[in-house]
């Protein structure tokens, strides 16, 4: 089987990448273990303008959402919605009135409170905080769907990939029955911990979600408070999260279901039930700079690296995944910043 690229993983990089690369006329397979490690399997998918305790905005934030909207509405699996962002503390109260009064986040804000009750008179929000434009994306539909398609096409290898069933030669890489001009890993943050691209500094961290039923009222809008609970009807939910960067091992773990229920049930100024329908675990692909990996590996023409994409997935795959794609096909450059050849 002659392909032009072998995709390894299909999580939300390995899924838009298929997609950018069928788009230009390139024949692809991927294989994928069965998202055994999926962070997209895992991830509320959440678009957040405002981030941090220091509410910053992720660079080029205005254009990436831009272009996210689009492209994921296009695919059915963008869902608008606000977010309420209440302040821990003082000092973020004094940052985020800072940042909200900022003309580059005009846009993406639309109301500041000051005060418990000024919004709903049901949360604790007793220093008020920023209701935001922000979006959730329907992960597990991109996935599925995507997934579907290439099963339909024959471009679906549900397997491992090891790199060691691999030979390089002139004409590209040989893999069983597959040969291509390269490899793409979209493997997550596996390739920090095997394989040519391991050598970047990477900074993989762990989280967990919950997925539950509560009598809490629902909410027009995803709240979130160090961490968030996004309200999907019918009295279900879904809230997170935590980072940790040692023990990544994708086991979800009793202390931090305990302690998400708890932030859960603080959201709220009256009692609620809770009864836990799933509880997960995930690794990002986590970067040292908090920027994604792009690009082809120094020595190894053929391995080439879209990866990286941290806490931000829904914002930065979008683009990247058509620019990773051009990169490719036209060997067009790529933003700078993201390129992997920034670490020598
Ligand atoms: C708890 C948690 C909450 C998050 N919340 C958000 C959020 O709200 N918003 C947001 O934008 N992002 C969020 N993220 C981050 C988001 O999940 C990632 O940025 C993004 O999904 C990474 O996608 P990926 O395709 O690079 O990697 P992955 O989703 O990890 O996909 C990699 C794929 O490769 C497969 N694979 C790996 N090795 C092999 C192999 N050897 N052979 C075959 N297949 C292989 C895996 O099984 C998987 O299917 C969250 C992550 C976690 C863990």
């Amino acid at each position: 089987m002659q392909v032009d690229f072998l995709i390894v993983g299909q999580g939300l990089a390995g899924s838009l990448l298929a997609q950018a690369l069928r788009a230009r006329g390139q024949r692809i397979v991927v294989v994928d273990d069965g998202w055994k490690s999926a962070s997209s399997q895992v991830a509320a998918g959440l678009m957040t303008p405002l981030t941090g305790r220091r509410f910053t905005l992720t660079p080029s934030y205005p254009e990436l959402f831009a272009f996210a909207e689009r492209r994921l509405t296009e695919l059915g699996v963008f869902r608008p919605t606000s977010v309420y962002r209440m302040f821990a503390d003082d000092e973020q109260k004094e940052k985020g009135q800072k940042r909200a009064a900022m003309p580059a986040y005009a846009p993406f804000i639309e109301r500041v409170t000051t005060g418990q009750g000024e919004l709903d008179a049901g949360l604790t929000d007793s220093l008020g905080g920023v209701l935001m434009r922000g979006a959730w994306v329907d992960l597990k539909r991109l996935l599925a769907e995507e997934r579907t398609r290439l099963e339909s096409d024959g471009a679906l290898f549900a397997e491992s990939f090891d790199l060691s069933e691999v030979q390089t030669g002139p004409e590209g890489v040989v893999w069983r029955t597959v040969q291509a001009r390269g490899v793409v890993y979209c493997d997550g943050y596996k390739s920090a911990q095997r394989g040519p691209f391991a050598y970047l500094p990477w900074q993989p961290a762990k989280g967990e979600a919950v997925s539950l039923r509560s009598d809490a009222p629902q909410k027009p809008f995803i709240l979130n408070r160090e961490g968030w609970a996004l309200p999907l009807g019918e009295g279900r939910w879904r809230t997170g999260t935590n980072w940790a960067w040692e023990g990544l091992d994708e086991q979800p773990t009793q202390a931090q279901q305990e302690k998400l229920i708890r932030r859960f049930r603080g959201y709220f100024g009256q009692e609620v039930s809770v009864e836990v329908i799933a509880h997960v675990a995930g690794v990002r692909p986590c970067t040292s700079d908090n920027l994604p990996f792009l690009g082809t590996h120094p020595t190894e023409s053929r391995y080439h690296l879209f990866n990286g994409l941290g806490p931000r997935g829904t914002v930065w795959a979008p683009t990247l995944a058509e620019e990773m794609a051009e990169y490719l096909v036209s060997a067009k450059p790529l933003r700078p910043d993201c390129d992997l050849r920034r670490f020598a």
